[in-house]
């Protein structure tokens, strides 16, 4: 029996037809417009695509977007000037600098300088804490659509063993807090973990998040698993022509389809549910800021 493909493509877009909603309500009760600011520093070609793309979404979904393009000598300084401008801004209420940064720019101090009720990427330091002992935070996006996409598929995630493979603070640490939150039994593994493969035999939930194409194959899979694919790996794909690639997760979906319960496609999986997640959290942002209810 082959596994359900988790279709993160369409789940996405039921995600922003939702704020797209709630944004209206939000005009219409309130003459409120949540408005989401988006930082890039220099010419990264896949940030620029990006950062296209979350503009293009949030006007979409009825929000304001502000792009705020910096070269790519931009001194720390003067990008914690533009931080400070939005943070006092009220017609911003999230606001998101795109990473990596050049080198000369330390990231933990930028990340550190959005005000915690705008940071809708859930990085700043105050926000890892709230959501590592349970208060209410702004949750980092990519983790949250994995999450959405597990509950949707699982009903109640409650006493399930979970892997998470990956410890980076933007996708493996704040996953295995939210699997926590959601009473799974959490092991994050790593580069270091020691017989990784009997570790992933153990998983009702795999979540694959390292950056390794295909370094996951099926028969780390337990039969029956969930496996969330958050890789995003570029490929020389010949087959298609001379010079030509494509995209692949960390799992070898050929083989793991065949034995896992369900499991997300790359793309159209976990890539999409990233920007929903983000508009779902200006939102949210949008919300708190009024004293207004949030979205479920
Ligand atoms: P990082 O490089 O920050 O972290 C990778 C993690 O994988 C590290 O914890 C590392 O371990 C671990 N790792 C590396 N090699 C191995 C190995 N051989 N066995 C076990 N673990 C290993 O990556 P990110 O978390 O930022 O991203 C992970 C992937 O997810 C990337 O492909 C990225 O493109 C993708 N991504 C996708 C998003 C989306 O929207 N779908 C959003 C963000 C990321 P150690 O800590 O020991 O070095």
């Amino acid at each position: 029996m082959t596994a359900t493909i988790i279709d993160g493509k369409a789940f996405a877009a039921s995600v922003r037809e939702k704020v797209a909603e709630h944004v209206t309500r939000l005009q219409e009760e309130h003459g409120i417009t949540p408005g989401l600011a988006v930082v890039l520093v220099g010419e990264d070609p896949a940030s620029q695509v990006y950062v296209r793309n979350k503009g293009k979404q949030t006007l979409e979904a009825g929000m304001n977007s502000y792009e705020h393009k910096l070269p790519a000598e931009t001194s720390e300084a003067d990008l914690l000037a533009l931080v400070e401008k939005l943070n006092a801004d009220p017609a911003v209420h999230g606001i998101l600098v795109q990473l990596p940064l050049p080198d000369h720019i330390d990231e933990e101090k930028v990340i550190n300088s959005i005000t915690p009720a705008k940071d809708v990427d859930g990085f700043h330091i105050l926000n890892v804490g709230l959501l590592g002992t349970g208060q209410k935070s702004m949750v980092p996006c990519t983790p949250l659509g994995c999450l959405m996409m597990l509950r949707d598929q699982l009903g109640s995630l409650s006493g399930l063993n979970a892997v998470v493979v990956g410890r980076s603070n933007i996708v493996g640490k704040p996953m295995a807090q939210l699997l926590l939150r959601d009473s799974c039994t959490v092991t994050i593994a790593h580069s270091r973990t020691k017989d990784l493969a009997d570790v992933c035999r153990g998983a009702d939930i795999l979540v694959a998040a390292v950056g390794r194409p295909r370094m996951i194959p099926g028969d780390w899979v337990k039969p029956g698993a969930t496996v969330i694919d958050v890789g995003i790996n570029r490929i020389d794909a010949p087959e298609k022509g001379e010079g030509k690639t494509r995209l692949v997760g960390d799992v070898d979906f050929d083989s793991a389809k065949e034995v896992a319960g369900a499991i997300t496609p790359v793309p159209g999986g976990v890539g999409p549910m990233t920007i929903a997640c983000l508009l779902a959290n200006t939102v949210t942002a949008c919300c708190r800021a009024n004293n207004l209810p949030e979205p479920e």
